[in-house]
C-alpha cells in the first residue's frame, strides 16, 4: 500500500482538474491530433496537453492547451523525447565548431582523418 503516491496522484488530479474543466469550456472536445470526438460519456480519455510541456504554465486563454486523446497524448510526448534526443545529437555534431575555434588535438585530429579520406 503506498498511500504516498496516492496522496501525490490524487493532488496532481485535483491540479489537473482546474484548467482542464477550462480547456474543456475553451475548445471542443476533439482530439487534436487523431479528430476523435467526445462526449461526456469518455471525456476521462481526452486530456489536456501543455504545448510546452510546463505543467505550471496556464494561461487564461488556454494558448498553451491542446486537447489530446489518451493515445495521442502518449505519442506526443515520446515525439518529443525522441526530437530531444535528436536535437542532443545536433549540438554534439555542432560541438567540433567549437573545439576548433579553441585549440583541442582531437579536431586538429579529426580534420585531418577527414582529409585522408
Ligand atoms: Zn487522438
Ligand atoms: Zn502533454
Amino acid at each position: 500500500m503506498s498511500s504516498d503516491h496516492y496522496g501525490t496522484s490524487a493532488s496532481y488530479a485535483r491540479k489537473e482538474q482546474g484548467y482542464r474543466e477550462k480547456a474543456l469550456k475553451i475548445y471542443p472536445w476533439v482530439c487534436g491530433r487523431c479528430s476523435r470526438e467526445f462526449v461526456y460519456s469518455n471525456l476521462r480519455e481526452l486530456t489536456v496537453h501543455h504545448m510546452d510541456h510546463d505543467h505550471t504554465n496556464n494561461p487564461q486563454d488556454g494558448s498553451n492547451w491542446e486537447l489530446l486523446c489518451l493515445f495521442c497524448h502518449d505519442h506526443e510526448h515520446e515525439k518529443y523525447t525522441e526530437h530531444d534526443q535528436q536535437s542532443g545529437s545536433v549540438i554534439v555534431a555542432g560541438e567540433d565548431d567549437h573545439q576548433a575555434a579553441t585549440f583541442n588535438p582531437f579536431a586538429d585530429l579529426k580534420a585531418m582523418m577527414n582529409k585522408k579520406k
